[in-house]
Protein backbone atom coordinates (compact mmCIF):
# COMPACT_ATOMS: atom_id res chain seq x y z
CA UNK A 1 0.00 0.00 0.00
CA UNK A 2 1.51 2.91 -1.29
CA UNK A 3 -0.94 5.63 -0.29
CA UNK A 4 -1.75 6.12 3.65
CA UNK A 5 -5.06 4.78 4.09
CA UNK A 6 -7.44 7.05 4.96
CA UNK A 7 -6.66 9.61 1.57
CA UNK A 8 -6.38 6.27 -0.07
CA UNK A 9 -10.69 6.33 0.90
CA UNK A 10 -11.20 9.77 -0.04
CA UNK A 11 -9.49 9.10 -3.73
CA UNK A 12 -11.45 5.20 -4.01
CA UNK A 13 -15.13 7.79 -3.20
CA UNK A 14 -13.76 10.35 -5.42
CA UNK A 15 -13.25 8.24 -8.54
CA UNK A 16 -16.69 6.40 -7.96
CA UNK A 17 -17.94 9.91 -8.44
CA UNK A 18 -16.22 10.00 -11.76
CA UNK A 19 -16.91 6.65 -13.20
CA UNK A 20 -19.64 4.01 -12.37
CA UNK A 21 -18.32 2.51 -8.58
CA UNK A 22 -18.17 -1.61 -10.21
CA UNK A 23 -15.14 0.54 -12.20
CA UNK A 24 -13.30 1.27 -9.45
CA UNK A 25 -11.27 -1.89 -8.08
CA UNK A 26 -10.09 -1.92 -4.59
CA UNK A 27 -9.90 -5.52 -3.73
CA UNK A 28 -6.38 -7.35 -3.18
CA UNK A 29 -7.48 -9.71 -5.74
CA UNK A 30 -8.66 -7.03 -8.16
CA UNK A 31 -5.34 -5.13 -7.98
CA UNK A 32 -3.01 -8.13 -8.09
CA UNK A 33 -4.18 -8.85 -11.38
CA UNK A 34 -2.84 -5.46 -12.62
CA UNK A 35 0.33 -5.58 -10.26
CA UNK A 36 2.40 -7.88 -13.23
CA UNK A 37 2.89 -7.15 -17.22
CA UNK A 38 4.53 -9.36 -19.20
CA UNK A 39 7.88 -8.38 -17.84
CA UNK A 40 9.90 -9.78 -14.36
CA UNK A 41 8.78 -6.91 -12.41
CA UNK A 42 5.83 -6.90 -10.15
CA UNK A 43 4.26 -3.89 -7.86
CA UNK A 44 0.60 -3.47 -6.30
CA UNK A 45 -1.49 -0.37 -7.62
CA UNK A 46 -3.86 1.26 -4.55
CA UNK A 47 -6.34 1.52 -6.94
CA UNK A 48 -7.59 0.53 -10.43
CA UNK A 49 -10.20 2.39 -12.27
CA UNK A 50 -12.00 1.46 -15.80
CA UNK A 51 -12.54 4.72 -17.81
CA UNK A 52 -14.88 4.63 -20.73
CA UNK A 53 -15.24 8.22 -21.79
CA UNK A 54 -12.44 10.95 -22.68
CA UNK A 55 -14.30 13.19 -19.56
CA UNK A 56 -14.16 10.47 -17.24
CA UNK A 57 -10.05 10.47 -18.19
CA UNK A 58 -9.66 14.07 -17.59
CA UNK A 59 -11.63 14.26 -14.28
CA UNK A 60 -9.29 11.39 -12.87
CA UNK A 61 -6.55 12.61 -14.22
CA UNK A 62 -7.09 15.77 -12.86
CA UNK A 63 -8.37 14.25 -9.09
CA UNK A 64 -4.63 12.66 -9.80
CA UNK A 65 -2.12 15.77 -10.29
CA UNK A 66 -4.48 17.72 -7.52
CA UNK A 67 -3.51 14.76 -5.22
CA UNK A 68 -0.24 14.02 -6.73
CA UNK A 69 -0.69 10.69 -6.89
CA UNK A 70 0.76 8.50 -9.68
CA UNK A 71 -0.73 6.69 -12.15
CA UNK A 72 -0.27 4.50 -14.93
CA UNK A 73 -2.07 3.88 -18.23
CA UNK A 74 -2.47 0.53 -18.75
CA UNK A 75 -3.63 -1.60 -22.11
CA UNK A 76 -3.40 -5.80 -22.02
CA UNK A 77 -0.09 -5.53 -19.94
CA UNK A 78 1.40 -7.40 -22.72
CA UNK A 79 4.76 -5.79 -22.32
CA UNK A 80 8.00 -6.75 -21.98
CA UNK A 81 9.78 -4.18 -20.22
CA UNK A 82 7.84 -3.08 -17.01
CA UNK A 83 6.40 -0.24 -18.81
CA UNK A 84 2.81 -1.08 -17.04
CA UNK A 85 3.80 -1.74 -13.47
CA UNK A 86 2.82 0.79 -11.14
CA UNK A 87 6.17 1.03 -9.45
CA UNK A 88 4.89 3.99 -7.49
CA UNK A 89 1.83 2.52 -6.51
CA UNK A 90 -1.25 4.97 -6.94
CA UNK A 91 -4.25 4.54 -9.85
CA UNK A 92 -3.74 2.48 -12.76
CA UNK A 93 -6.11 3.32 -15.73
CA UNK A 94 -7.71 0.62 -17.72
CA UNK A 95 -7.95 1.25 -20.82
CA UNK A 96 -9.56 -1.71 -22.16
CA UNK A 97 -13.07 -0.31 -21.91
CA UNK A 98 -12.77 2.39 -24.02
CA UNK A 99 -12.87 -0.06 -27.26
CA UNK A 100 -14.66 0.78 -29.81
CA UNK A 101 -13.65 0.96 -33.81
CA UNK A 102 -14.97 4.64 -34.61
CA UNK A 103 -14.27 4.53 -38.22
CA UNK A 104 -12.97 3.10 -40.84
CA UNK A 105 -12.86 5.57 -44.26
CA UNK A 106 -12.01 3.49 -47.52
CA UNK A 107 -12.03 6.20 -49.60
CA UNK A 108 -9.43 8.33 -47.07
CA UNK A 109 -7.42 5.16 -46.12
CA UNK A 110 -8.20 5.87 -42.51
CA UNK A 111 -9.36 4.38 -39.64
CA UNK A 112 -10.51 6.06 -35.88
CA UNK A 113 -9.76 4.64 -32.91
CA UNK A 114 -10.20 4.41 -29.12
CA UNK A 115 -7.06 2.96 -27.49
CA UNK A 116 -8.80 -0.26 -26.31
CA UNK A 117 -9.29 -1.75 -29.35
CA UNK A 118 -7.36 -5.42 -29.31
CA UNK A 119 -4.87 -5.04 -32.36
CA UNK A 120 -6.59 -8.41 -33.84
CA UNK A 121 -10.27 -7.07 -33.39
CA UNK A 122 -8.97 -4.24 -36.00
CA UNK A 123 -7.09 -6.26 -37.96
CA UNK A 124 -10.39 -8.34 -38.85
CA UNK A 125 -12.55 -5.11 -38.73
CA UNK A 126 -10.12 -3.53 -41.63
CA UNK A 127 -9.68 -6.80 -43.77
CA UNK A 128 -13.65 -6.71 -44.15
CA UNK A 129 -12.89 -3.01 -46.03
CA UNK A 130 -9.79 -4.74 -48.01
CA UNK A 131 -7.76 -2.97 -45.69
CA UNK A 132 -4.94 -3.86 -42.89
CA UNK A 133 -3.01 -1.71 -40.66
CA UNK A 134 0.35 -2.46 -41.03
CA UNK A 135 1.90 -2.89 -37.33
CA UNK A 136 1.69 -6.66 -36.19
CA UNK A 137 2.80 -7.46 -32.95
CA UNK A 138 3.34 -11.25 -31.90
CA UNK A 139 0.54 -9.99 -28.78
CA UNK A 140 -2.43 -9.17 -31.50
CA UNK A 141 -4.83 -11.42 -30.07
CA UNK A 142 -4.37 -9.46 -26.85
CA UNK A 143 -2.36 -5.99 -27.11
CA UNK A 144 -4.81 -2.67 -27.44
CA UNK A 145 -3.78 -0.07 -29.63
CA UNK A 146 -2.72 2.30 -27.27
CA UNK A 147 -0.78 0.43 -25.79
CA UNK A 148 0.92 -0.49 -29.75
CA UNK A 149 1.30 3.17 -29.87
CA UNK A 150 2.15 4.33 -26.55
CA UNK A 151 5.19 1.70 -27.10
CA UNK A 152 6.26 2.25 -30.86
CA UNK A 153 5.09 -2.36 -31.23
CA UNK A 154 7.06 -3.29 -34.45
CA UNK A 155 6.12 -6.51 -35.44
CA UNK A 156 6.78 -8.74 -38.66
CA UNK A 157 5.40 -6.45 -41.33
CA UNK A 158 8.20 -3.47 -39.79
CA UNK A 159 10.54 -4.98 -42.58
CA UNK A 160 8.44 -3.15 -45.67
CA UNK A 161 5.75 -0.94 -43.61
CA UNK A 162 7.88 0.22 -40.75
CA UNK A 163 6.67 0.59 -36.89
CA UNK A 164 3.83 2.59 -35.15
CA UNK A 165 5.24 5.46 -35.90
CA UNK A 166 5.02 5.41 -39.58
CA UNK A 167 1.06 4.70 -39.30
CA UNK A 168 -0.44 7.20 -36.62
CA UNK A 169 -1.43 10.40 -38.32
CA UNK A 170 -3.00 11.98 -35.19
CA UNK A 171 -3.83 11.47 -31.55
CA UNK A 172 -6.24 12.79 -28.81
CA UNK A 173 -4.44 12.92 -25.36
CA UNK A 174 -5.41 13.47 -21.66
CA UNK A 175 -2.28 15.52 -20.30
CA UNK A 176 -0.98 14.89 -16.93
CA UNK A 177 -3.07 18.21 -15.85
CA UNK A 178 -6.19 17.29 -17.59
CA UNK A 179 -5.68 19.38 -20.36
CA UNK A 180 -6.91 17.49 -23.75
CA UNK A 181 -5.33 17.95 -26.99
CA UNK A 182 -4.96 16.94 -30.12
CA UNK A 183 -1.93 16.00 -32.79
CA UNK A 184 -1.53 15.50 -36.21
CA UNK A 185 -4.57 15.37 -38.48
CA UNK A 186 -7.02 13.56 -40.32
CA UNK A 187 -5.27 13.98 -43.32
CA UNK A 188 -2.01 11.48 -45.16
CA UNK A 189 -0.04 14.72 -44.51
CA UNK A 190 0.08 17.41 -42.31
CA UNK A 191 2.95 19.45 -41.00
CA UNK A 192 1.37 22.14 -38.85
CA UNK A 193 3.96 22.21 -35.90
CA UNK A 194 6.26 20.27 -33.96
CA UNK A 195 5.39 16.44 -34.76
CA UNK A 196 3.95 15.66 -31.41
CA UNK A 197 2.47 12.76 -32.68
CA UNK A 198 5.62 11.21 -32.93
CA UNK A 199 6.63 12.29 -29.95
CA UNK A 200 3.74 10.27 -27.97
CA UNK A 201 4.49 7.20 -30.34
CA UNK A 202 6.64 5.19 -27.93
CA UNK A 203 6.26 7.61 -24.99
CA UNK A 204 5.19 4.75 -22.70
CA UNK A 205 2.68 6.11 -20.78
CA UNK A 206 5.09 8.79 -19.22
CA UNK A 207 3.46 12.34 -21.16
CA UNK A 208 -0.26 11.58 -21.03
CA UNK A 209 -3.07 9.27 -21.71
CA UNK A 210 -3.95 8.68 -25.10
CA UNK A 211 -7.50 8.52 -25.84
CA UNK A 212 -8.21 8.26 -29.55
CA UNK A 213 -5.98 7.57 -32.22
CA UNK A 214 -6.54 8.29 -36.16
CA UNK A 215 -4.49 5.68 -38.07
CA UNK A 216 -3.26 5.58 -41.76
CA UNK A 217 -4.14 2.16 -43.27
CA UNK A 218 -3.60 0.75 -46.31
CA UNK A 219 -5.15 -1.67 -49.15
CA UNK A 220 -4.46 -5.16 -48.58
CA UNK A 221 -2.13 -6.53 -51.04
CA UNK A 222 -3.81 -8.68 -54.13
CA UNK A 223 -0.87 -11.77 -53.63
CA UNK A 224 1.23 -12.79 -50.38
CA UNK A 225 3.25 -15.84 -50.68
CA UNK A 226 4.64 -17.50 -48.21
CA UNK A 227 8.05 -19.29 -48.15
CA UNK A 228 10.50 -21.28 -45.60
CA UNK A 229 14.09 -21.93 -45.64
CA UNK A 230 16.12 -24.44 -43.20
CA UNK A 231 19.39 -23.52 -41.57
CA UNK A 232 22.39 -25.32 -40.25
CA UNK A 233 24.07 -22.41 -38.25
CA UNK A 234 21.67 -19.30 -37.04
CA UNK A 235 24.44 -17.31 -38.39
CA UNK A 236 23.80 -18.12 -42.09
CA UNK A 237 20.37 -17.50 -42.13
CA UNK A 238 21.29 -13.73 -40.56
CA UNK A 239 23.93 -13.59 -43.55
CA UNK A 240 21.15 -14.64 -45.83
CA UNK A 241 19.54 -11.47 -44.77
CA UNK A 242 22.11 -9.21 -46.32
CA UNK A 243 22.28 -11.30 -49.01
CA UNK A 244 18.30 -10.83 -49.57
CA UNK A 245 18.97 -7.03 -49.42
CA UNK A 246 22.07 -6.65 -51.81
CA UNK A 247 19.67 -7.71 -54.42
CA UNK A 248 16.90 -4.77 -54.15
CA UNK A 249 14.71 -7.12 -52.55
CA UNK A 250 12.67 -6.23 -49.56
CA UNK A 251 10.19 -8.85 -48.50
CA UNK A 252 7.38 -8.25 -46.35
CA UNK A 253 8.56 -10.43 -43.38
CA UNK A 254 11.91 -12.36 -42.93
CA UNK A 255 11.78 -14.13 -39.30
CA UNK A 256 14.05 -16.07 -37.61
CA UNK A 257 13.47 -18.62 -35.06
CA UNK A 258 16.06 -20.95 -33.29
CA UNK A 259 16.30 -24.78 -32.91
CA UNK A 260 14.64 -24.29 -29.34
CA UNK A 261 11.78 -22.69 -30.59
CA UNK A 262 11.83 -24.98 -33.47
CA UNK A 263 11.44 -28.03 -31.19
CA UNK A 264 9.03 -26.36 -29.10
CA UNK A 265 6.79 -25.52 -31.48
CA UNK A 266 7.12 -29.38 -32.73
CA UNK A 267 6.48 -30.67 -29.47
CA UNK A 268 3.17 -28.44 -28.91
CA UNK A 269 1.65 -28.04 -32.04
CA UNK A 270 2.66 -31.28 -34.56
CA UNK A 271 3.92 -29.16 -36.71
CA UNK A 272 6.53 -30.97 -38.37
CA UNK A 273 8.73 -28.03 -39.15
CA UNK A 274 12.52 -29.36 -39.58
CA UNK A 275 14.71 -29.47 -36.70
CA UNK A 276 17.97 -27.73 -37.42
CA UNK A 277 19.61 -24.69 -36.21
CA UNK A 278 17.68 -22.00 -37.94
CA UNK A 279 14.65 -21.96 -40.00
CA UNK A 280 13.60 -18.59 -41.57
CA UNK A 281 10.30 -17.56 -42.67
CA UNK A 282 9.35 -15.26 -45.44
CA UNK A 283 6.48 -13.28 -47.18
CA UNK A 284 6.54 -11.51 -50.16
CA UNK A 285 3.17 -9.09 -51.24
CA UNK A 286 2.31 -7.07 -53.95
CA UNK A 287 0.79 -8.22 -57.30
CA UNK A 288 0.56 -12.47 -58.03
CA UNK A 289 3.26 -11.78 -60.77
CA UNK A 290 5.54 -9.60 -58.53
CA UNK A 291 5.59 -12.20 -55.41
CA UNK A 292 6.29 -14.94 -58.13
CA UNK A 293 9.38 -13.00 -60.14
CA UNK A 294 10.76 -12.11 -56.62
CA UNK A 295 9.85 -15.68 -54.73
CA UNK A 296 11.91 -17.04 -57.86
CA UNK A 297 14.90 -14.90 -57.14
CA UNK A 298 14.48 -15.14 -53.41
CA UNK A 299 15.02 -19.01 -53.97
CA UNK A 300 17.96 -18.45 -55.71
CA UNK A 301 20.08 -16.24 -53.05
CA UNK A 302 19.14 -18.92 -50.15
CA UNK A 303 20.28 -21.91 -52.16
CA UNK A 304 23.57 -19.89 -52.84
CA UNK A 305 23.75 -18.91 -49.47
CA UNK A 306 23.15 -22.50 -47.68
CA UNK A 307 19.53 -22.82 -47.48
CA UNK A 308 19.50 -26.55 -47.15
CA UNK A 309 15.70 -26.69 -47.11
CA UNK A 310 13.65 -24.16 -48.81
CA UNK A 311 10.05 -24.53 -49.12
CA UNK A 312 7.25 -22.65 -50.42
CA UNK A 313 3.62 -23.06 -49.04
CA UNK A 314 1.00 -24.21 -51.48
CA UNK A 315 -2.01 -24.28 -49.22
CA UNK A 316 -4.13 -22.18 -46.82
CA UNK A 317 -3.01 -24.56 -44.04
CA UNK A 318 0.69 -24.31 -45.43
CA UNK A 319 0.45 -20.79 -45.14
CA UNK A 320 -0.94 -20.89 -41.81
CA UNK A 321 1.00 -23.70 -39.92
CA UNK A 322 3.63 -21.32 -40.88
CA UNK A 323 2.42 -18.53 -39.21
CA UNK A 324 1.46 -19.99 -36.22
CA UNK A 325 4.58 -21.42 -36.28
CA UNK A 326 6.32 -18.07 -35.70
CA UNK A 327 2.94 -15.97 -33.96
CA UNK A 328 3.34 -19.33 -31.55
CA UNK A 329 6.87 -18.63 -30.79
CA UNK A 330 6.90 -17.54 -27.58
CA UNK A 331 4.23 -19.40 -25.79
CA UNK A 332 5.71 -22.96 -27.59
CA UNK A 333 8.84 -21.77 -25.56
CA UNK A 334 6.94 -20.40 -22.29
CA UNK A 335 5.23 -23.85 -22.17
CA UNK A 336 8.49 -25.96 -23.22
CA UNK A 337 10.97 -23.75 -20.58
CA UNK A 338 7.83 -24.44 -17.75
CA UNK A 339 9.40 -21.02 -16.52
CA UNK A 340 8.42 -17.12 -16.93
CA UNK A 341 10.42 -16.36 -20.15
CA UNK A 342 12.61 -12.90 -20.25
CA UNK A 343 12.07 -11.42 -23.69
CA UNK A 344 15.08 -9.16 -24.86
CA UNK A 345 14.88 -6.72 -27.81
CA UNK A 346 18.14 -5.78 -29.54
CA UNK A 347 18.30 -4.17 -33.23
CA UNK A 348 21.51 -4.17 -34.75
CA UNK A 349 22.45 -3.14 -38.27
CA UNK A 350 21.11 -6.21 -40.49
CA UNK A 351 25.27 -7.16 -41.33
CA UNK A 352 25.98 -7.26 -38.12
CA UNK A 353 23.27 -10.13 -37.59
CA UNK A 354 25.40 -13.20 -37.81
CA UNK A 355 27.67 -11.44 -35.13
CA UNK A 356 25.02 -10.44 -32.66
CA UNK A 357 23.42 -14.27 -32.91
CA UNK A 358 26.86 -15.15 -31.70
CA UNK A 359 27.80 -12.98 -29.31
CA UNK A 360 23.65 -13.67 -27.52
CA UNK A 361 24.79 -17.45 -28.05
CA UNK A 362 28.43 -16.88 -26.11
CA UNK A 363 27.40 -14.48 -23.46
CA UNK A 364 24.09 -16.48 -22.60
CA UNK A 365 26.48 -20.02 -22.16
CA UNK A 366 28.61 -17.90 -20.04
CA UNK A 367 25.82 -17.02 -17.90
CA UNK A 368 24.47 -20.86 -17.73
CA UNK A 369 21.60 -19.40 -18.91
CA UNK A 370 19.44 -21.71 -21.80
CA UNK A 371 18.44 -19.55 -24.75
CA UNK A 372 15.94 -19.20 -27.54
CA UNK A 373 16.09 -16.28 -30.12
CA UNK A 374 13.22 -15.15 -32.33
CA UNK A 375 13.92 -12.59 -35.09
CA UNK A 376 12.55 -10.09 -36.90
CA UNK A 377 15.93 -10.49 -38.67
CA UNK A 378 14.71 -8.28 -41.59
CA UNK A 379 14.66 -5.78 -39.64
CA UNK A 380 17.81 -6.88 -37.39
CA UNK A 381 16.05 -6.92 -34.60
CA UNK A 382 16.60 -9.46 -32.41
CA UNK A 383 14.70 -11.40 -29.49
CA UNK A 384 16.96 -13.34 -27.11
CA UNK A 385 15.04 -15.33 -24.72
CA UNK A 386 15.60 -16.76 -21.27
CA UNK A 387 13.89 -18.83 -18.95
CA UNK A 388 13.86 -17.32 -15.38
CA UNK A 389 12.41 -18.73 -12.23
CA UNK A 390 11.04 -15.17 -10.32
CA UNK A 391 10.58 -16.76 -7.42
CA UNK A 392 14.62 -17.30 -7.35
CA UNK A 393 16.34 -13.61 -7.10
CA UNK A 394 19.87 -15.48 -7.82
CA UNK A 395 18.40 -16.08 -11.00
CA UNK A 396 16.61 -13.05 -12.18
CA UNK A 397 20.08 -11.69 -11.07
CA UNK A 398 21.67 -13.89 -13.27
CA UNK A 399 19.11 -12.73 -15.92
CA UNK A 400 19.62 -9.35 -15.57
CA UNK A 401 23.89 -9.91 -15.61
CA UNK A 402 23.76 -11.74 -18.83
CA UNK A 403 20.81 -8.76 -20.75
CA UNK A 404 23.26 -6.35 -19.55
CA UNK A 405 26.73 -7.97 -20.82
CA UNK A 406 24.73 -8.49 -24.32
CA UNK A 407 23.08 -4.61 -24.22
CA UNK A 408 27.13 -3.54 -24.12
CA UNK A 409 27.87 -5.88 -26.81
CA UNK A 410 25.22 -5.31 -29.22
CA UNK A 411 25.75 -1.24 -28.39
CA UNK A 412 29.80 -1.53 -29.56
CA UNK A 413 27.62 -3.39 -32.71
CA UNK A 414 26.46 -0.27 -33.65
CA UNK A 415 22.47 -1.56 -32.44
CA UNK A 416 19.93 -0.19 -29.83
CA UNK A 417 18.75 -1.46 -27.10
CA UNK A 418 15.44 -1.48 -27.82
CA UNK A 419 14.26 -1.96 -30.80
CA UNK A 420 9.83 -2.38 -30.16
CA UNK A 421 9.74 -3.75 -26.77
CA UNK A 422 10.18 0.01 -25.12
CA UNK A 423 12.66 0.79 -22.45
CA UNK A 424 10.42 0.16 -19.22
CA UNK A 425 11.96 -0.44 -16.19
CA UNK A 426 14.02 -3.20 -17.81
CA UNK A 427 16.21 -0.56 -19.39
CA UNK A 428 16.31 2.65 -17.66
CA UNK A 429 20.27 1.69 -16.62
CA UNK A 430 21.36 1.71 -20.02
CA UNK A 431 19.70 4.18 -22.06
CA UNK A 432 22.52 6.94 -21.28
CA UNK A 433 24.89 4.61 -22.91
CA UNK A 434 23.67 4.56 -26.00
CA UNK A 435 22.10 8.47 -25.89
CA UNK A 436 24.59 10.21 -23.73
CA UNK A 437 23.82 12.28 -20.82
CA UNK A 438 22.57 15.45 -22.91
CA UNK A 439 20.21 13.64 -24.55
CA UNK A 440 18.41 12.51 -21.16
CA UNK A 441 18.63 15.70 -20.00
CA UNK A 442 16.58 17.25 -22.81
CA UNK A 443 13.68 13.91 -22.63
CA UNK A 444 13.96 14.67 -18.87
CA UNK A 445 13.41 18.58 -19.30
CA UNK A 446 10.86 17.88 -22.20
CA UNK A 447 8.83 15.38 -19.31
CA UNK A 448 8.78 18.03 -16.85
CA UNK A 449 6.44 20.20 -19.59
CA UNK A 450 4.26 17.57 -20.31
CA UNK A 451 4.44 16.81 -16.36
CA UNK A 452 5.41 19.17 -13.72
CA UNK A 453 4.25 17.10 -10.82
CA UNK A 454 5.77 13.58 -12.58
CA UNK A 455 2.50 12.14 -12.05
CA UNK A 456 2.28 9.97 -15.18
CA UNK A 457 3.62 6.50 -15.12
CA UNK A 458 6.83 7.17 -12.76
CA UNK A 459 10.20 5.64 -12.41
CA UNK A 460 10.18 4.70 -16.46
CA UNK A 461 12.38 5.29 -19.24
CA UNK A 462 15.06 6.70 -16.51
CA UNK A 463 12.76 9.87 -16.47
C1 LIG B 1 3.76 -13.02 -26.64
C2 LIG B 1 4.17 -11.60 -26.92
C3 LIG B 1 4.55 -11.24 -28.20
C4 LIG B 1 4.91 -9.91 -28.49
N1 LIG B 1 5.28 -9.60 -29.75
C5 LIG B 1 5.60 -8.33 -30.05
C6 LIG B 1 6.01 -7.98 -31.38
O1 LIG B 1 6.09 -8.82 -32.27
N2 LIG B 1 6.33 -6.69 -31.62
C7 LIG B 1 6.25 -5.73 -30.64
O2 LIG B 1 6.54 -4.58 -30.93
N3 LIG B 1 5.89 -6.04 -29.38
C8 LIG B 1 5.56 -7.29 -29.05
N4 LIG B 1 5.19 -7.61 -27.78
C9 LIG B 1 5.15 -6.55 -26.75
C10 LIG B 1 3.73 -5.94 -26.49
O3 LIG B 1 2.74 -6.89 -26.78
C11 LIG B 1 3.48 -4.67 -27.26
O4 LIG B 1 4.31 -3.65 -26.81
C12 LIG B 1 2.03 -4.19 -27.16
O5 LIG B 1 1.83 -3.22 -28.14
C13 LIG B 1 1.63 -3.63 -25.82
O6 LIG B 1 0.24 -3.42 -25.81
P1 LIG B 1 -0.62 -3.57 -24.48
O7 LIG B 1 -2.02 -3.21 -24.79
O8 LIG B 1 -0.43 -4.90 -23.88
O9 LIG B 1 0.04 -2.44 -23.58
P2 LIG B 1 0.47 -2.50 -22.04
O10 LIG B 1 1.46 -3.56 -21.83
O11 LIG B 1 -0.72 -2.49 -21.19
O12 LIG B 1 1.18 -1.07 -21.90
C14 LIG B 1 2.36 -0.79 -22.58
C15 LIG B 1 2.78 0.64 -22.28
O13 LIG B 1 1.85 1.52 -22.88
C16 LIG B 1 1.28 2.40 -21.92
N5 LIG B 1 -0.10 2.58 -22.35
C17 LIG B 1 -1.04 1.63 -22.57
N6 LIG B 1 -2.17 2.20 -23.02
C18 LIG B 1 -1.95 3.53 -23.07
C19 LIG B 1 -2.73 4.65 -23.46
N7 LIG B 1 -3.99 4.54 -23.87
N8 LIG B 1 -2.17 5.89 -23.37
C20 LIG B 1 -0.89 6.04 -22.96
N9 LIG B 1 -0.11 5.01 -22.60
C21 LIG B 1 -0.64 3.78 -22.65
C22 LIG B 1 1.49 1.72 -20.59
O14 LIG B 1 1.58 2.65 -19.53
C23 LIG B 1 2.80 0.99 -20.81
O15 LIG B 1 3.88 1.85 -20.58
C24 LIG B 1 4.86 -8.93 -27.45
C25 LIG B 1 4.49 -9.31 -26.16
C26 LIG B 1 4.15 -10.63 -25.89
C27 LIG B 1 3.75 -10.99 -24.49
Amino acid sequence: MFMKQRKLVQIIEKLKNIVRSEHVLTSYEERYCYSRDASLYWAMPDVVVRPHTTEEIVEIVKLANKEKIPITPRGAGTNLTGGAIPVKGGIVVDMTGMNRILEINRTNLIAVVEPGVVHEDLEKELAKHGLFWPPDPASTYSCTIGGAIAECAGGMRALKYGTTRDWVLGLEVVLPTGDVIKTGAMTLKNVTGFDLTRLFVGSEGTLGIITKAVLKVRPLPEALLRMSAAFYEIEIAGLAVSKIFETGIVPTIIEIISIECIRAINEWLKLGLPEVDALMVIDLDGTREEVEKLAGKVEKILKDVGAIEIKRATTAKEMEDLYLARRAAYPSTFRAFRKSLTVDDFCVPVNKLPEAFRLAREISKKWRLPMAIIAHAGDGNIHPIWPVDVRYPEEIDRVLKCHTELSHGILKLGGSISAEHGIGILKASLIEEEYGKKAIEVMRAIKRVFDPNDIMNPGKIAL
